[in-house]
């Protein structure tokens, strides 16, 4: 496994490979990995020849009071935990040499990114989107696999690559969550075990929902007053939002199409996010 930092030298690796026939499997990440972004990195492993794996925490998408600078980060233990996987290659870049200074060109996803995180983290999914264009050019994967977890991103990094033509498959990943059904995430870690216990009334929110869905109720908003019944029992908990959604434009729900019911809240100063697909059985 080969640690890269230069941008040029990632991008020279990449055309070797390309003339070799290879292909490129990408799971761009901000490291202070977990169970989540191996699954990730597994599937990219039995789909590709090569896997190549981006440690970057990009400071583009983070807002001017968000936790940019005490957001985990754990290099050599990400490499070992890599390791095991195996990938192939791992690009961590400084930060300047991804974003230099002088940076006057931005990417921008408009529609899906409206709405939910994107109405509550101005900014976000520019700096999202700018960066993963910039790793797509630098590391020219064939496929490129992004978590549901965090299904809005996913949704604009799709519209990106067909917007913009990107010569790459997206492929989604399941959630992958502790046994006891928190969404994993890096920043659990920030959580106390008293929060981490209020934690769960997120995902259980979410469960609660697709139950009543399950059995027949495809109306949005009882949907939604079913899960906010949950997340309403936990005093410590403060929601951001939580909303049913179009599955695949993120827009406004319609009962006769699979949902997306999304939740962010803060628990303490953690802010957290899940959601879980109501697909229609029709
Ligand atoms: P991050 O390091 O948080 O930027 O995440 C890197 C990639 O891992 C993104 O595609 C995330 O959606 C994905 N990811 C993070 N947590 C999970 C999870 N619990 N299950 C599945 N994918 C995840």
């Amino acid at each position: 496994m080969e640690l890269v930092s230069l941008p040029s030298e990632m991008r020279r690796i990449a055309e070797d490979l390309r003339r070799r026939d290879g292909t490129i499997a990408f799971v761009p990440t901000m490291g202070f990995l977990h169970d989540g972004h191996l699954a990730l990195m597994r599937e990219g492993r039995q789909r590709a020849s090569v896997l190549v794996v981006s440690i970057f925490v990009n400071p583009s998408q983070f807002g001017p009071n968000e936790d940019f600078e005490r957001y985990p980060r754990a290099l050599q233990k990400d490499l070992e935990k890599i390791e095991r996987i195996p990938a192939d290659y791992v690009f961590a870049p400084d930060t300047r040499a991804m974003l230099p200074a002088d940076t006057e060109t931005w990417v921008e996803v408009t529609g899906v990114t409206r709405g939910l995180c994107g109405a509550h983290r101005p900014g976000h999914f520019r700096g999202v989107t700018t960066i993963v264009a910039k790793l797509f050019n630098l590391v020219q994967p064939h496929i490129a696999i992004f978590g549901e977890k965090d299904f809005q991103q996913l949704r604009a990094i799709q519209k990106m690559v067909h917007d913009l033509n990107f010569a790459v498959e997206i492929i989604p990943h399941p959630i992958v969550r502790e046994p006891d059904g928190l969404a994993m995430s890096s920043r659990n870690a920030y959580l106390s075990p008293k929060q981490r216990n209020e934690a769960l009334a997120l995902s259980q929110s979410l469960f609660a929902a697709r139950e009543l869905s399950a059995a027949g109720t495809r109306d949005p908003d009882a949907i939604v007053q079913a899960a906010r019944r949950v997340l309403d029992r936990s005093a410590d908990i403060k929601l951001e939002y939580l909303e049913a959604v179009d599955w695949e434009t993120l827009a406004k729900p319609s009962a006769h199409r699979s949902m997306l019911l999304a939740v962010a809240a803060r628990v303490g100063d953690t802010r957290l996010i899940d959601n879980i697909a109501l697909h229609n059985p029709a």
